[in-house]
């Protein structure tokens, strides 16, 4: 059997699904494959943070992206929650990182004092201010607080995009896609898994394992880095939010705390380990002290797709005419899956994108 559409999409998780959702909405019948039984979908794993500002260095090209891919959600979501009911349960309430030391406090007063030079609302809190507005804190030095930073339900967010993809036409199937298919002449045919699918377009949006695929004109560089979490209950006293500290984050969820992640070189091994438990549990009773000898309620992992630069893969492939990356997304795909939708369906358009996406372009890698 062979399924015929204008657009194909290899991967259903939040970078897929977001690029189906403004694909169909600008008219384009789309062809949404997710393969649904990979052990470390990073989707399912993620925390959902969106935090372009707590996170962002100096000269960081993530920060305007990652501005953007906020400001994505704080406008679609009525629209989403309006067309799918999912409650993505966005939170806008603000991150604080907090500083350990002298040396971190340093780093961090540096990162406000660019931000705000650039007209974004950030602040320093010293010491004695952190322990009057958060005092079930443990010691710090002082604090990054983002207002605008906050989280959304990365599950919940993929759900919705999904639904909203289908009710506006796209259609959904579940299959691993094993090969790109080509034409002699180089231009796009479609794609093979159990199935054929032609398309006059494919976009490769399969995270971690965009690589994976045969027949991709040349290698991408896309590599699996595990991230492990932990969940335990939410300490009373503390106020529900988003918190760094301590080389963690922790994120308020359904009343538990989702602790993570670490960063992990181990192939496409998803494996929890009791070493990565371990870390986010003792750096978590430094921020958190009264959660000390708290057992995990649940530990996970997931794939995050790490490119070498940190940065997403977002754009055409030359060699390959209709076929286009989508991926690459690292830290912060979550963040970044809304604007990659907008980004892919303006650049399918041929329509000027909204950013300067010279700093996400494919070719930045190849020499060759
Ligand atoms: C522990 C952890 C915490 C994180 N926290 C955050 C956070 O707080 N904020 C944030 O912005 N980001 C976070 N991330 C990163 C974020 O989750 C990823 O960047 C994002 O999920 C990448 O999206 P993706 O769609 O490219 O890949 P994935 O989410 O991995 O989805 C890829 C999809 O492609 C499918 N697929 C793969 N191969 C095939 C194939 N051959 N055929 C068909 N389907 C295929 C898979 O089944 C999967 O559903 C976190 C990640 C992890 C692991």
């Amino acid at each position: 059997m062979s399924v015929k559409s204008d657009v194909i999409i290899v991967g259903g998780g939040v970078v897929g699904a977001a690029c189906a959702r403004e694909l169909t909405h600008a008219g384009r019948s789309v062809v949404l494959i997710d393969d649904g039984t990979i052990s470390g979908e990073a989707w399912r794993a993620s925390a959902g943070m969106l935090a372009p500002q707590t996170e962002a260095e100096e000269g960081d090209h993530l920060l305007e992206l990652g501005l953007a891919g906020r400001e994505y959600y704080a406008t679609r979501t009525e629209e989403l929650s309006a067309a799918t009911s999912v409650d993505i349960d966005l939170f806008r309430g603000g991150i604080l990182k907090a500083a350990r030391d002298a040396e971190e406090a340093e780093m961090l007063k540096r990162r406000v004092g660019w931000q705000r030079q650039h007209s974004h609302h950030c602040d320093w809190l010293d010491p004695v201010e952190m322990r009057e507005q958060w005092p079930w804190l443990g010691p710090t030095e002082g604090g990054l607080w983002a207002p605008g930073d906050g989280s959304i339900d990365p599950v919940a967010l993929v759900k919705a995009f999904r639904a909203d993809a289908e009710a506006r036409g796209a259609t959904l199937i579940g299959d691993r896609i094993h090969r790109l298919d080509l034409q002699p002449d180089g231009h796009v045919l479609g794609v093979t898994g159990s199935s054929t699918y032609l398309g006059d377009h494919v976009i490769i949006a399969a995270g971690a394992w965009s690589g994976r695929l045969d027949g991709l004109p040349r290698p991408i560089s896309v590599e699996p880095v595990r991230g492990q979490m932990i969940a335990i209950p939410w300490p009373e006293e503390a106020l529900p939010g988003v918190y760094f500290g301590y080389g963690i984050y922790v994120v308020h969820r359904a009343g538990e705390m989702w602790v993570g992640a670490t960063m992990e070189h181990a192939g496409f091994d998803n494996a929890i380990t009791p070493a990565g438990a371990g870390f986010l549990l003792s750096s978590v009773s430094k921020l958190f002290p009264s959660v000390a000898g708290t057992e995990p309620i649940r530990q996970w992992a997931g794939l995050r797709p790490g490119t070498p630069d940190g940065l997403p893969i977002i754009g055409p492939e030359p060699r390959a005419p209709g076929l286009w990356y989508a991926t690459g997304h690292g830290r912060n795909g979550v963040l970044l899956a809304g604007i990659t939708g907008v980004l892919i369906q303006q650049l399918l358009a041929d329509e000027p994108p909204f950013e300067d996406i010279s700093p996400v372009r494919p070719d930045r890698f190849w020499s060759w």
